[in-house]
């Protein structure tokens, strides 16, 4: 078994991910739906500015570990976290303000969901919210589309249904209604898995232009996905007697992809399982 190595991506408070500053840090978080444990102490932190892959199979708990960072499973009668999350300096699972978490924390899910409301709507929902003004509201709509890519074609219709636009339009509509309101962490669940190969790229072109704005944390099923996007790779797995999500191995993507540490993950990244 090869010794650990000083490139591994070390997690201390310290140091923080290979000498980056750590955004968001999960420290022996554990997750229960009713009795069943879902995830069993997962530790890793993020990266601030960089792209994080969650990779792993089926049912190993990458989308419930994303929901716990902003608190999404609260939706979920039974469903309960232990252990801690930290946002920079506070610790998540106690924050009082869940409106500001989920601003700080945004989330960007699989199937595109905008509202059904106007295009422009749909990017100034979060701003209203935080009771921003009229000019304040209209300079961010338009900013976020931008940057979205999406103003030139959506400009001239921007008080028309957003169902009127096309699926790859839609997630990057859903992309900039969630950085519209500045957020600091942007969590994916698959975003590209409904989408044309187009469209996939288009929206894998948007993500990484997010990085160094914001930390992305991305879950995918497609290797080649996490090898274009990621800085940094957590492979996940359940584990064979108790059912739990793992956390097996947490690397920059390189590594993961081409030197991983552990037999399983070098069995799961040549495509041996999964
Ligand atoms: P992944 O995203 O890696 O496919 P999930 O986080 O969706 O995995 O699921 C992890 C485990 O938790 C699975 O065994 C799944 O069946 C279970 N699970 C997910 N959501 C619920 C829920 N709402 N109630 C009960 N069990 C759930
Ligand atoms: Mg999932």
């Amino acid at each position: 078994m090869a010794q650990p190595s000083a490139r591994r991506a070390t997690i201390s408070s310290k140091s923080g991910v290979d000498g980056h500053p750590v955004k968001l840090r999960a420290s022996n978080v554990s997750f229960y739906y009713g009795s069943f444990r879902a995830l069993k102490d997962v530790s890793l932190g993020f990266a601030e500015g960089k792209i994080t892959a969650l990779i792993g199979p089926s049912g190993c708990g990458k989308s419930t570990l994303l929901y716990t960072f902003n608190r999404m499973y609260e939706l979920t009668p039974g469903a309960r976290v232990r252990g801690s999350i930290r946002l920079g300096h506070q610790e998540v699972t106690t924050m009082g303000n869940l409106q500001e978490l989920r601003r700080r924390v945004g989330m960007v899910f699989q199937r595109p969901n905008p509202f059904h409301m106007s295009i422009y709507d749909n990017v100034a929902y979060g701003l209203r919210l935080m009771g921003a003004s009229k000019a304040l509201t209209d300079a961010r709509v338009e900013e976020s589309l931008r940057f979205a890519g999406l103003w030139d074609e959506v400009s001239d219709r921007l008080h028309r249904s957003a169902m009127s636009l096309s699926g790859g339009q839609q997630q990057r509509l859903c992309i900039a209604r969630c950085i519209a309101v500045q957020p600091e962490v942007v969590l994916m669940d698959e975003p590209c898995s409904a989408l044309d190969p187009i469209s996939t790229m288009r929206v894998e072109e948007l993500i990484r232009q997010l990085a160094g704005t914001y930390t992305v944390v991305i879950v995918t099923h497609n290797m080649q996905q996490a090898k274009r996007l990621a800085d940094y790779t957590a492979f996940m797995l359940i584990e064979p007697f108790d059912r739990y999500g793992q956390l097996v191995e947490f690397a920059p993507t390189t590594e993961i992809f081409e030197d991983a540490r552990d037999e399983r993950t070098r069995d799961y990244v040549s495509g041996k399982f999964g």
